[in-house]
């Protein structure tokens, strides 16, 4: 079975990962480098219940679980530890008495006050997200799977346009008897070769830092209270590897066709640092090693597209991700490929992410034009 996966963010890293531990070796076709959008650039923070109540539930928890077990079975140190996670107000002047005072470990010396525990280190954790989607990568090219580096352009269908013959790299024709979109937020480029639903990206930069001292294993998400009224969210995600990551400063701007073309604003890496100096000394004085921007994919329901394209034999999607994308990598990737190879997803229910649910796309093509400039 000849199997294409459009895209090498985290999504389509764990669907070949599957699939290898199935014995099918796909091939993996990325116009960049492997998780060179927000695969690369997300928090990889990991939460066991965060989205209980909501159609995410049983995805969400499965891929906890999983999580856990692919730390031990890939072999590779990509910096997954379980972590404490704190919800905390914060503000440059403001009078935070309102909010009570936990206990703050010693590091968060500024004017912040811990309210609210979110998690221990029994439900939430965090990886670093490019490693972790290159360790899928490897290990799924290590059973057999191949990357290939090039622009997916279509998908070419047989049988009078019901079934998938082949994919479209620039000029070249790849066989293919199935391929899975996993293009984050340019999937909407899909929306051309397939019917399928829209899929938006949304923009936030994020930096990290390199501190002096190390933080412990604490994520902390903030509510940031600033002198105007504005709210701000930053969140903040201690590394293994001694960097933190800070992020949460979103812009309203489209798209660009090009991964590579994502622009940074150095004013908002700026602020988040700042934002991060309000919390503590350490943070303040570290060194911002990166600044960086990312899109997260999101469809009109926030809910992953996740299954079959309707009327089209052997075209799959999972993308629309949102801010979940890490967490539930493993659920998806795990549930296509029971998809692909037995007809059913059986880890998942995937019906709540059924494409059929939403309405099809005009045009793809279309929507880029109108959204990039
Ligand atoms: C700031 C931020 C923080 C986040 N933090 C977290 C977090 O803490 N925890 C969590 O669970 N999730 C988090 N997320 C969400 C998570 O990062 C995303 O849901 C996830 O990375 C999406 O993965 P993906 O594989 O679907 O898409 P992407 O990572 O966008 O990958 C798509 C890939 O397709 C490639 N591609 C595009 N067009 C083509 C083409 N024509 N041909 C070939 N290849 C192509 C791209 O180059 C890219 O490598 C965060 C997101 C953001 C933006």
């Amino acid at each position: 079975m000849n199997v294409v996966i459009c895209g090498a963010g985290v999504v389509g890293a764990a669907i070949a990962y599957f699939l290898s531990l199935r014995g099918i070796g796909a091939v993996v076709v990325e116009r960049r480098e492997v998780a060179c959008a927000a695969s690369g650039k997300s928090g990889g923070f990991l939460a066991l219940d965060w989205c209980d109540g909501t159609p995410l539930e049983a995805l969400a928890r499965k891929s906890f679980a999983l999580h856990a077990g692919l730390a031990e079975s890939l072999e590779t140190d990509y910096g997954y530890r379980r972590v404490e996670t704190f919800q905390l107000a914060a503000s440059r002047k403001g009078d935070l008495k309102r909010y009570g005072r936990m206990q703050s470990p010693d590091w968060l010396d500024g004017n912040c006050a811990i309210y609210s525990a979110l998690g221990s280190q029994a439900t939430t954790a965090q990886l670093h997200p490019e490693r972790f989607t290159r360790a899928l990568l490897d290990a799924a090219i290590a059973r057999g799977a191949k990357l290939r580096r090039g622009e997916i352009t279509g998908i070419e269908l047989g049988s009078g346009g019901t079934k998938v013959s082949s994919v479209r790299i620039g000029d070249d024709l790849l066989p293919a008897d199935a391929a899975v979109i996993a293009m984050g937020p340019w999937s909407v480029l899909a929306a051309a070769w397939l019917p399928i639903p829209l899929v938006g990206g949304l923009k936030s930069h994020s930096i990290l830092i390199r501190t002096a001292a190390s933080i412990p294993a604490q994520a902390l998400f903030v509510e940031f209270v600033s002198e105007t009224g504005h709210p701000t969210a930053p969140e903040v995600v201690p590394r293994a590897d001694g960097e933190v990551y800070v992020c949460g400063i979103s812009d309203q701007q489209p798209l660009p066709l090009d991964p590579s073309k994502v622009t940074v604003r150095k004013s908002a890496c700026n602020e988040l640092h700042a934002l991060a100096g309000v919390l503590s000394t350490v943070l303040g004085q570290g060194d911002v090693v990166r600044r960086q921007a990312c899109y997260r994919p999101i469809c009109a329901d926030a809910l992953p597209i996740m299954g079959k394209v309707p009327g089209v034999s052997g075209a799959y999607v999972a993308t629309g991700h949102n801010c979940w994308g890490m967490l539930n990598a493993p659920g998806s990737g795990l549930a296509m490929a029971e998809l692909i190879t037995e007809g059913k997803a059986k880890v998942v229910d995937l019906k709540p992410f059924a494409p059929e649910r939403l309405p099809r796309a005009r045009s793809g093509a279309a929507y880029m034009r109108h959204t990039s400039r």
